[in-house]
């Protein structure tokens, strides 16, 4: 049975105490209130905030994702975070092909792509975002732009790579805009984007995958999205940054 995941995208936000404090306060809860069974929480700090994020998670509450990673294995590119270094600092997942790395880092399908390539090798799951812009959704376009975003940086994988990949459709319209897809418009969707793993790897690695939504959502729209039968969790970007919000957003399933 697939997994209903929950993970938080902490974006460029939170000092060093304010991050302790946000992880301490997600645990008090948790322990306060059990998730089900089947669902995970994943926390995705910002890189200085990774290794105090793995500390915590030996508790077994959450496991850690990051935001990015660089597309080149290792060597002269300043600033860069690479995959072998997550995995040194045991990050089990990363977002890759936000769509705010997509229109501010000039970020392409085929650096996705790369980027998968380079996380899979190291052991780190891929959450994979796609999702179109509002020009795009009011032309009707957005199965073509989400066809081409999941076909041009994923389709490329074997199904046992494939099946390590998380799903994030977020249309970008919604992203901290206080819009949300509505339940009917993410189940759309998230049915589409399942029937086009089906079509290329077959009905059982598509059933196993986790397709997240991502945008707006909080807890008072969580139930009504986490309801569909092909929305399988969320992204969260601001909601994450609010200890209780998060974890009610979690206990939606
Ligand atoms: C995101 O950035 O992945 C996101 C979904 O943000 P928000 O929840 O703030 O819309």
């Amino acid at each position: 049975m697939r997994k209903n995941i929950v993970a938080g995208n902490w974006k460029m936000n939170k000092t060093f105490e304010e991050a302790d404090t946000l992880i301490s306060d997600i645990m008090d809860l948790l322990e306060k209130n059990e998730l089900d069974r089947n669902t995970l929480m994943i926390l995705c700090p910002p890189f200085p905030y990774i290794e105090m994020c793995t500390d915590y998670s030996n508790d077994s509450y959450f496991m850690v994702g990051a935001q990015n990673v660089a597309d080149q294995e290792r060597g002269a590119y300043t600033g860069e975070v690479s995959a072998e270094m997550l995995q040194s600092l045991e990050t089990s997942y990363c977002i890759v092909g936000h769509s705010e790395r997509r229109q501010y880092y000039g970020e392409t399908d085929q650096t996705v792509a790369r980027k998968v390539d380079l996380l899979l090798q190291h052991d780190i799951r891929p959450i994979v975002c796609c999702g179109e812009v509002l020009d795009e959704r009011e032309a009707g376009k957005q199965f073509d732009v989400v066809k081409r975003q999941i076909t041009d940086g994923l389709f490329h994988l074997t199904p046992e790579q494939f099946g390590q990949i998380v799903i994030a459709y977020e249309p970008v319209w919604a992203i901290g805009t206080g819009k949300t897809a509505t339940p009917q418009q993410a189940q759309e969707i998230h049915a589409f984007i399942r029937n086009l793993i089906a079509e290329k790897y077959g009905k059982q690695v598509a059933d196993e995958t986790s397709i997240l939504y991502g945008g707006s959502c909080k807890p008072s729209n969580a139930k009504e999205l986490f309801a569909n039968p092909d929305v399988d969790g969320g992204l969260i970007g601001g909601a994450s940054l609010q200890a209780k919000d998060f974890v009610d957003i979690a206990l939606a399933f």
